[in-house]
């Protein structure tokens, strides 16, 4: 479970972060809207100890502090490394522990989100959807118990993005993991989120329950039904 308290963060004059309060129980799939510089890249950022908080606090599991391994980030861009291949990029994300079946792990997480065929690709040579399949590859590939999501799909086309909303809820469903979605589109934080948080000037100011409990053995009938017949 993740758990913050009375976490504030300020920029300047900017107060990003005026107190949040939040618990997230493992396994649940958490969406996040809110208007631009509400502060929910902050939030993500300050879960992720790639910001300090000015005050509050945040603990996964029960530990304060340190969550390296246990977590991944993904970003709007793929953030790929562009002299290294496909599955070299992949291999990027593994845990130091697993460093000697690096090759065959990544391998087997390309074929997970449909880019086998590409592993000994450059990054420049793949479309959009494609580069943020293999980030998203690099993400799963250390089995994170944490998975944040800071607007991965914004930047691609509908029918890219509604096949890697596909890709991520499975591998939700598959693997369990704690998943936070910031996104701009309400569709798809209702369509693929337990819950939902709306952000306003740094406060949740609602936090609506989606759905009870989902089954985790099937993922999203509907966003599969749909990508099968297109
Ligand atoms: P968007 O939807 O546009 O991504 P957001 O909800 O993610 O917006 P944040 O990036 O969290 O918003 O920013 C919240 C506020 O904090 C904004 O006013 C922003 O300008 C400010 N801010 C965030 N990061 C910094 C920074 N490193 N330096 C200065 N101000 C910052
Ligand atoms: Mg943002």
């Amino acid at each position: 479970a993740l758990s913050l308290r009375g976490l504030q963060k300020r920029f300047g004059e900017t107060q990003a972060m005026r107190g949040v309060d939040l618990d997230i129980p493992s396994g649940q799939f958490v969406a996040v809207v809110g208007r631009s510089g509400s502060g929910k890249s902050t939030m993500l950022r300050l879960i992720a100890g790639l910001e300090v908080p000015d005050a509050g606090t945040i603990a996964f599991d029960g530990v304060r502090g340190e969550r390296g391994g246990d977590l991944r980030m993904m970003f709007q861009e793929p953030r790929l490394l562009p002299w290294a291949r496909v599955l070299a990029n992949v291999e990027v994300g593994i845990r130091d522990a697993d460093k000697l079946r690096a090759g065959a792990l990544a391998g087997e997480v390309l074929r997970e989100v449909g880019l086998e065929s590409k592993q000994n690709e450059w990054p420049a040579a793949l479309s959009g959807g494609q580069r943020q399949r293999v980030a998203l590859a690099r993400a799963l590939v250390s089995r994170p118990r944490l998975l944040l999501l800071d607007e991965p799909l914004g930047a691609l086309d509908a029918l890219t993005r509604l096949s890697m909303q596909v890709l991520l809820t499975q591998a939700w469903s598959r693997l369990g993991f704690t998943a936070i979605l910031v996104t701009h589109d309400v569709t798809e934080a209702v369509a693929l989120a337990d819950r939902v948080l709306i952000i306003e000037d740094g406060r949740i100011v609602q936090d609506v329950a989606v759905r009870e409990a989902r089954p985790r053995t099937r993922g999203s009938p509907t966003l599969a039904t749909i990508e099968n017949s297109i």
